[in-house]
């Protein structure tokens, strides 16, 4: 799908900041945007018909293979979810099962208005030709996970797959992706922060998602998790923290002077009970780069962004017992990633990325990628009152109508081609996990 470049393609009749607009995308970017502008004779055109036109969102952190295991499982605490559902099903993983799992959640992120997502997941390449197939952006990274499988059996793996996914590019690139401290050894996690600093690559990473993991850590290694990582030489620029839960205020200034990204991901700690959420006001006045995921949908269990928005949002109201601690648009700008340019960035690998909180000129622009949504204004939850608040605490997924990426509509009136296909793939798939 990505490799044909979308033919040009003008939305009029569309509402931005109030105004009746048009978009022309010519070559994957938006060529003009203004009153005036109107598709030429002849030309592919969307009339929008005063529906909302709003910069995509971003899902920072899932798995989203993951998709085969929702509902299953749920309701088991972490360490049995895991040991006796998720890692005996994922040693039977083949790249096929990924693939039509990956299908699966690029539908429902299609659907509900997310057009890049970071994915840390087994056979990364499945999960790279799956988000290809599918036309959305991704960055795609194979876990390091050393905990049962040798570390040159891991390293040659994560080469090779480094190979194949450099392949994939512009809109689907590789990072590395160490699971946690727990799972990692320190000599692996040494290993990827060269290997990462030697090609430039980004790096993924659970952090602190749990209590027990900075007990742990202090106990082994008389270090936090933040400052652990940064003795290995894993915190910089192109760091991507998945989580960070369990912070203190001097691993918040240290992940800030390293100009790492942190993703919060509040439904996924709700579910699996983590007893707590990421300190967004205190990491806000650090100056640290903030995204927002869902997580694997094994522990979430949707990919509907707008719906954790919402979470996020009342989540720190409620931690800080303070309503005005994360004003709605500010919400709404760290879910499409304008809060953290490294996660929005053409190629997170290339060596001018910024790190940091350095927010990301305004996403719908003249010579940006013509990636946007339009959200059907009429629709009880956004026919009146204030945009951004709507969006945050009214909306879900179901508001969005139009999808589009680098120019090209994957989806209209709320119908993604092909999904029966993707649905019954997924459930042969998980069927043959003996997960249906
Ligand atoms: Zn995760």
């Amino acid at each position: 799908m990505s490799d044909t470049i979308a033919a040009p393609l003008t939305v009029f009749g569309a509402v931005l900041d109030g105004e009746s607009v048009g978009m022309r995308c010519e070559n994957g970017r938006i060529a003009a945007l203004g009153p005036g502008v109107e598709p030429g004779p002849g030309e592919e055109a969307i009339d929008a018909a005063g529906a909302l036109l709003v910069p995509p969102l971003l899902n920072g952190h899932t798995h989203a293979a993951m998709t085969l295991f929702r509902g299953w499982g749920g309701d088991l605490p972490l360490m049995r979810w895991l040991r006796e559902v998720i890692w005996p099903v994922e040693a039977k993983l083949v790249p096929e099962d990924v693939y039509w799992g990956t299908r699966l959640a690029c539908a429902e992120m299609i659907r509900t208005g997310t057009t890049r997502f970071w994915d840390m997941y087994w056979h990364p390449e499945a999960t790279a030709r799956a988000a290809r197939d599918s036309g959305l952006r991704a960055t795609v990274g194979g876990p390091l996970f050393d905990a049962g499988a040798t570390m040159p059996a891991m390293q040659e793996t994560t080469l090779s797959s480094l190979e194949e996914l450099a392949e994939f590019g512009p809109e689907v690139g590789p990072t590395l992706a160490p699971h946690a401290i727990y799972t990692v050894s320190e000599e692996l996690l040494r290993w990827a922060a060269e290997l990462a600093a030697e090609r430039e690559l980004p790096v993924q990473i659970h952090l602190s998602e749990t209590e027990r993991e900075v007990s742990d850590c202090l106990e082994q290694h008389g270090l936090r998790p933040a400052a652990y990582l940064d003795r290995l030489g894993m915190l910089g620029s192109r760091t991507v923290l998945a989580h960070g839960v369990w912070l203190d205020q001097a691993e918040l200034e240290l992940i800030a002077e390293r100009g790492c990204t942190v993703v919060a991901n509040p439904v996924a700690n709700m579910k699996l009970a983590v007893g707590g959420v990421l300190p967004y006001p205190a990491a806000r006045r650090a100056g640290i780069a903030i995204g927002l995921g869902t997580d694997g949908a094994g522990s979430n269990d949707s990919l509907d962004l707008l719906a954790d928005l919402k979470v996020f949002a009342l989540a720190q109201r409620q931690a800080a017992g303070d309503p005005t601690v994360l004003p709605a648009e500010e919400a709404w700008r760290i879910a499409t990633g304008a809060q953290a340019p490294l996660l929005t960035s053409a190629s997170p690998h290339a060596h001018q990325v910024r790190g940091g909180m350095t927010p990301k000129r305004d996403a719908l622009g003249v010579g940006e990628p013509a990636d946007f949504l339009l959200l059907r204004a009429g629709t009880p939850e956004l026919s009146l009152g204030d945009l951004h608040s709507n969006l945050v605490y009214a909306a879900s997924g179901s508001v969005v109508d139009t999808t589009v990426v680098a120019g090209r509509v994957l989806m209209r009136g709320g119908e993604v081609p092909g999904l029966d296909e993707i649905v019954a793939r997924a459930v042969e798939r998980a069927n043959r996990l003996g997960i249906g």
